[in-house]
């Protein structure tokens, strides 16, 4: 089996979730499979081994549980980009776009210096709106973007075409 075999068969297809006509990507059990979570961290992290990454930046929330196992695996720090008003501190916000309209995300103002190494990782990406808007505020504090991983592209959606644009480098799973 390879790996994409494996790690598609431990995630779960939800048909008209939350939506009628969505293909909803649930990943809960992949991340309750310990080999198929194992798997997905290490190769996340693979690229990326003995090279200096300061920090992994994780969105909310699936981001999280993948970004903080991949901190430890490169000895870098955590940081979490959120929804709004989630954040105790100063805070930078961004904008970004939805499939209908518009939402905004917070880091906390001191949670990246100029010139750090920073990787951006979430579980998925479709339409890229929610990535752009994280590179947006990694950028405004400075961070150099090594890349934005996420187990999961759906390219039709043109997430992927829309971070390279912006001089991303991307690194997904599975597509
Ligand atoms: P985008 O902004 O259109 O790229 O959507 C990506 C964001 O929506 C990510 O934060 C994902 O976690 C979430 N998302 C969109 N579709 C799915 C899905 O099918 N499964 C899990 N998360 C999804």
């Amino acid at each position: 089996q390879t790996l994409q075999e494996t790690l598609l068969a431990a995630i779960r297809t939800i048909p008209d979730y939350p939506k009628p006509g969505i293909l909803f990507r649930d990943i809960t059990t992949l991340l309750g499979d310990a080999r198929a979570f194992r798997r997905s961290v290490d190769e996340l992290v693979h690229p990326y081994a003995g090279s200096k990454i300061d920090k992994i930046a994780g969105i909310e929330a699936r981001g999280f549980i993948l970004g903080g196992a991949m901190a430890h695996q490169l000895s870098s720090g955590f940081v979490p980009i959120r929804k709004k008003g989630k954040l105790p501190y100063e805070t930078v916000r961004v904008a970004y776009s939805l499939e209908y309209g518009l939402d905004e995300m917070e880091m906390h103002r001191d949670a990246v210096s100029p010139g750090e190494r920073v990787i951006l990782v979430d579980d998925l990406i479709a339409t890229g709106g929610t990535a752009e808007g994280a590179v947006k505020l990694l950028r405004q504090m400075g961070a150099e973007i090594v890349a934005a991983c996420f187990v999961i592209d759906l390219p039709d959606l043109g997430g992927r075409a829309k971070l390279e644009a912006l001089g991303v480098s991307v690194n997904t799973l599975i597509a």
